[in-house]
């Protein structure tokens, strides 16, 4: 149906003789009620959030879940009050590290967000529990605990080993961005230089390998070339943890709509991120502002703290344009209207930006963007898809293909040199 719902908040007839009309019904505390409501009776699962690597670079205390402590407010975007009047179920807490490190391995940083993430879900045994699987999501719902999965973000952390690939789910990794900023031996990143073409022969297997794990395959970040490489070979379906409609803001970050049209067949999933500059054209004109400017000081400034004082100056005298919540629900639509209402989620990356839109400001606001898409007319149906009911979807499916796999076939023990020799520049 298409007009908006109000059924369980009043008797429809009485709200016949109550209102002048359904839309006219729909005020935004009566909307917010309903998503409240909906949010009681299905998971709302998010696709990405930056808490571990916020925790990482604490001030006064790096890597120390105890004094980070998410009891109380936490001086950014994420604890377990807001988690709480968030409504959020389940969390794929983003293992993020840096691409662009010179000076330490890889797989060292990786090794010390998965240490970080899983002592920080363990030191809240009441609220939070490491998720799995589908059902480990159902069953600590159940139980009324955030459940709480891993994703690596950024595939120069396997360092070209599909063993590490391997030690890394076996720590419970779920999904992996296949990269993040920067371009690997064996992928093209959407920001970086194309070198590739897409993905390289051991980027393939790479991908394989994922899928007879059961880790999902994560396409934010990555170039259209890889997107579409990427669903050639995945028997698996996809998802982007974090990105919005290119359509409508064009931004690299984003999905095309010829990658949103190929979901279907897929089965995967877009979960329509928050980050500003992705889902707003005025706010991405003034962030290539802002990095231009950065970017000059840096040439002319080598003091990092003196860079830093004087963007906060270019940043008073250049005031961001506000995102808002209602440009996330456009991109959420597009998604909808284009790859279908089954192929689309929610993967915030709090705690991963400095701006917020407005409406968003935190991990308790996502009940209002469902207040907006009721009030848009979405029917409860579709509401419970995008909340998490498809994300739940492509994790079985993502299993089911895992199990038929590991029957089919043993681990790959290919490398880069084997597959790759002579193809890649680097
Ligand atoms: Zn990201």
């Amino acid at each position: 149906m298409s007009g908006p719902r109000l059924g369980f908040v009043l008797p429809l007839f009485l709200l016949s003789l109550t209102m002048p009309a359904p839309a006219a019904a729909q005020t935004p505390d009566a909307a917010l009620a309903h998503a409240r409501a909906l949010l009681r009776s299905t998971p709302l699962i998010d696709g990405h959030n930056d808490l571990p690597w916020e925790i990482r670079r604490a001030e006064g205390h790096p890597r120390d879940v105890a004094a980070y402590d998410l009891r109380t407010r936490a001086p950014k975007h994420t604890d377990l009050e807001r988690l709480k009047q968030g409504q959020v179920a389940a969390q794929f807490w983003s293992l993020y590290i840096d691409g662009e490190m010179k000076d330490s391995g890889y797989a060292r940083v990786q090794l010390e967000q998965f240490d970080i993430a899983r002592r920080m879900i363990a030191r809240y045994p009441d609220r939070l529990a490491l998720a799995l699987t589908a059902a480990d999501i159902e069953r600590e719902r159940r139980r009324g605990r955030l459940a709480s999965l891993l994703g690596m973000e950024g595939g120069h952390a396997i360092e070209n080993s599909l063993g590490a690939l391997r030690s890394y789910y076996a720590l419970g990794a779920r999904y992996m961005t296949l990269t993040h900023n920067v371009t690997l031996d064996w992928a093209d990143a959407a920001l970086d230089s194309a070198r590739h073409g897409g993905l390289t022969e051991f980027g393939r297997e790479v991908v394989r390998e994922m899928n007879r794990l059961g880790m999902l395959v994560d396409l934010s970040h990555v170039s259209p070339a890889v997107m579409s490489n990427a669903l050639d070979v995945s028997e698996a379906p996809v998802i982007f943890s974090h990105s919005a409609a290119r359509a409508l803001v064009d931004h690299g970050r984003n999905v095309p709509d010829s990658i949103l049209a190929r979901l279907t067949g897929n089965g995967g999933l877009v979960m329509v991120t928050f980050v500003p500059q992705f889902v707003s054209n005025e706010f991405k004109a003034w962030q290539e502002t802002a990095d231009a400017a950065r970017k000059k000081l840096g040439s002319t400034i080598s003091d990092s703290a003196e860079q830093r004082r004087r963007m906060e100056d270019w940043e008073a005298l250049h005031p961001a344009p506000s995102a808002t919540l209602e440009q996330v629900a456009d991109h959420i639509e597009h998604v909808r209207k284009v790859a279908g209402v089954d192929h689309v989620g929610i993967g915030s990356d709090f705690d991963g930006i400095d701006h917020v839109p407005v409406g968003l400001e935190d991990v308790s606001r996502f009940p209002d963007l469902f207040a907006e898409l009721i009030r848009r007319g979405w029917t409860d149906a579709d509401l419970k898809k995008l909340a998490g009911q498809n994300l739940l979807r492509v994790l079985r499916q993502a299993e089911a293909t895992a199990a038929r796999l590991q029957r089919e076939r043993e681990p790959s023990t290919k490398t880069i040199e084997q597959l790759d020799q002579g193809k890649t520049t680097s």
